[in-house]
């Protein structure tokens, strides 16, 4: 069997989780939360980096930070997962959806940049696939506009364009390190904040509102209740686990990236009348988190999933769309929004993870091919 997502695991994960529970300390911010927060500032040039129990407590703590409240409107992607919409909507914002590109399934700027009203506070950016694209036209509308830019980033760890890496464009950015994405810890995050006027008010948040890291930092002789916040520190039994990961970083991105590869060499230029015949534009700039293709409709995508289940091989559609969900259409009225109902419908990603092997993803193609023809 062939699955769609595994965690890898290092090696060195049971190692470290030793070492966290003899210590005696397995409560947040010690010595494997400091050390996940230097690998990202040294790798990436994260400044301010706060590990969260999860990519939507990361989101929940910019929604704080952005002081998101009723009346405000957040654009979003419709074509996203739910923790992209769910941190703003609970502080009471209007969700403004817009649709995806033709050719890939991240935000059309043109679409975007018509929905910006004098209300519009926040735009989430997600990176679908981990690709980078269109980041720095986002990034100088909102400058312009004075609206808060907030990277969804979950999928996008390690993307590097020649700008940057992810993470170092948005005024906030939120990653993932759920057991699907390319580097967990079971369930995890980081929040990573670039604009200056809300670094210190992160760390409070972070520490349910109190200014206890501060404390630890002996900078103040006792801590107390300064915010608002919640509980975002995961445990360090969980960065322990996340840093032994991250020790192995360009090892397991590099066998992903090698069948992601492998696909895309093969399949790329696919013909067929199941598939879409639409081009789709994966970028230059990505991290190998999905490779998908498009089938010709809903029945053809649902058939090549069964085609390949029988083949023991576990291929799965994607995001329903948000502006289409049972949730919002209980208050709203929903628009269409085409492109982002095709990936609906059509987009249908192919096993990728760590501990696949070239040879996996060759059967994987053999057999795609064989029922495609
Ligand atoms: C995975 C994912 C999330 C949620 O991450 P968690 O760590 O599970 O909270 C949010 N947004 C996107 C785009 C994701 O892919």
């Amino acid at each position: 069997m062939i699955r769609f997502s595994e965690p890898y695991v290092t090696g060195r994960e049971l190692e470290f989780v030793e070492d966290v529970l003899t210590s005696g300390r397995t409560s947040g911010n010690g010595k494997y939360t400091q050390l996940c927060h230097e690998f990202f500032k040294q790798k990436y040039g994260y400044d301010k980096c706060l590990l969260t129990s999860s990519c939507t407590d990361a989101l929940e703590m910019a929604a704080i930070l952005c002081q998101i409240k009723p009346g405000d409107e957040v654009i979003i992607p419709s074509y996203t997962f739910v923790s992209s919409a769910n941190p703003f909507i609970m502080r009471g914002a209007k969700l403004v959806f817009c649709d995806s590109m033709e050719d890939n399934p991240n935000l059309s700027i043109e679409d975007l940049e018509r929905r910006i009203t004098d209300k519009t506070k926040a735009v989430v950016w997600v990176h679908y696939a981990g690709s980078l694209m269109n980041i720095r036209s986002i990034q100088k509308l909102c400058k312009e506009k004075s609206i808060f830019l907030i990277e969804d980033a979950a999928q996008a760890l390690d993307t590097k364009n020649p700008d940057g890496y992810a993470g170092k464009f948005g005024d906030i950015a939120c990653f993932s390190f759920h057991a699907t994405k390319n580097i967990s810890c079971g369930e995890g995050g980081l929040l990573v904040v670039n604009n200056e006027e809300l670094k210190n008010r992160a760390e409070i948040i972070w520490e349910k509102g109190t200014n206890r890291a501060a404390f630890y930092r002996g900078e103040i002789d006792k801590y107390g209740w300064v915010d608002v916040g919640s509980s975002y520190l995961p445990s360090e039994i969980t960065a322990s686990v996340l840093y032994a990961q991250l020790l192995s970083l360009d090892e397991i991105m590099s066998k992903r990236m090698a069948v992601w590869n492998t696909y895309y060499d093969k399949l790329s230029d696919l013909q067929s009348e199941l598939l879409s015949d639409q081009h789709i534009d994966f970028g230059k700039f990505h991290n190998g988190h999905i490779y998908y293709l498009l089938a010709k409709d809903i029945t053809t995508r649902d058939s090549i999933i069964k085609h390949l289940a029988s083949r023991e091989i576990n291929a799965v559609f994607h995001y329903q769309c948000l502006h289409m969900s049972r949730f919002y259409l209980n208050k709203n009225r929903a628009e269409r929004l085409k492109n982002a109902e095709k990936y609906h419908n059509c987009l249908l990603r192919l096993p990728l993870h760590s501990n696949m092997t070239i040879d996996d993803a060759n059967f994987v193609i053999e057999q795609l091919m064989d029922f495609c023809s």
